[in-house]
């Protein structure tokens, strides 16, 4: 069986670890005209903001009020402050250190993940997010998003696909723990194309993958060339993706660890695909047991 992120956190800290979503308001430099304008071409942050991860709240307030409400729902854990929304090492390093730290206060938190893009991860942070990783678990999240420059650049990305392993390879070397996030089913990429990213994790020092499908939100851009140019997507179905995710994970180093396999945008929001109401837990297990029985058939 492939590693999974919630078997690995419970084995590390042996009780179950709930990740609490932040957003310090830090924008993104892709939208602000730093690097870009108008951001990702699939960009909706609205679809991953929870109700007590508002920017307007102050870090040490989201985390109270998320971990209140987890902690209502699961009994005794750990919590890891998990900067989520937009970019989240982009301001100066006084303000990251002072916004990391005061999510941090609490004795039940042991982690901070900071999830961030590539192109915006300098020396400086990288030696702050080092001394955090002395006291606390530490991991950087890089958003990878497709191993081809042809695809970033359609997707508006600004930034390389050579950044980003420069970056993975730059975190690691500082002893963080790394986690790459890519997107599946990105227009004009093929199957092949998609396992040969497998292959290129495998060779860089990635820990954790995250995937997920690519949705097509409302009010997008992508929304707009999905109408105008069909023949670019491909988005599969249910089954046809838990048997490409399956073999995708078949396919990584074996000490691979795989967060998530899927996305579940509100239903409201999501243009495309749809897969009847399935709930991301009900598509891992399908891609679990496809796994399980794939793996059987090639030993
Ligand atoms: S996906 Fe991330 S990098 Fe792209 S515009 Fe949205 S917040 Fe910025």
């Amino acid at each position: 069986m492939y590693r999974d992120y919630a078997s690995y956190i419970k084995e590390k800290f042996g009780v179950r670890v709930q990740k609490i979503a932040l957003n310090p308001g830090f924008g993104c430099p892709n939208r602000d005209g730093k690097i870009g304008f108008g951001g990702c071409t699939y960009c909706n942050n609205k679809t991953f903001s929870p109700f007590y991860g508002q920017a307007e709240k102050p870090i040490s307030q989201q985390m109270d009020e998320g971990i209140d409400f987890f902690a209502k729902k699961y009994k005794a854990q750990k919590y890891i402050a998990y900067f989520q929304s937009y970019t989240n090492t982009y301001a100066d390093i006084d303000t990251l250190r002072g916004i990391y730290q005061s999510a941090l206060t609490r004795d039940d938190v042991v982690g901070l993940t900071v999830a961030t893009r590539p192109d915006c991860v300098n020396d400086a942070t990288l030696d702050l997010l080092s001394e955090f990783a002395k006291k606390y678990y530490t991991v950087l999240e890089i958003g990878v998003e497709s191993c081809y420059d042809e695809t970033l650049k359609m997707l508006n990305r600004g930034h390389t696909f050579a950044q980003a392993e420069d970056t993975i390879k730059r975190a690691h070397n500082a002893g963080l723990e790394t986690c790459a996030h890519l997107i599946m089913y990105l227009p004009n990429e093929t199957t092949e194309m998609m396992f040969k990213t497998a292959d290129m994790m495998s060779q860089l020092p990635v820990n954790i993958l995250k995937l997920h499908q690519l949705q097509i939100i409302k009010g997008t851009k992508i929304e707009q060339q999905f109408y105008n140019q069909p023949d670019m997507f491909h988005l599969p179905d249910v089954e046809e993706y838990a048997e490409f995710a399956a073999r995708y994970a078949l396919r990584t180093r074996r000490d691979m660890i795989f967060e998530r396999f899927v996305s579940e945008s509100p239903r409201n929001m999501l243009v495309a695909p749809v897969w009847n109401g399935m709930k991301n837990y009900e598509i891992t297990e399908k891609i679990k047991k496809k796994f399980i029985e794939l793996e059987k058939k090639s030993q």
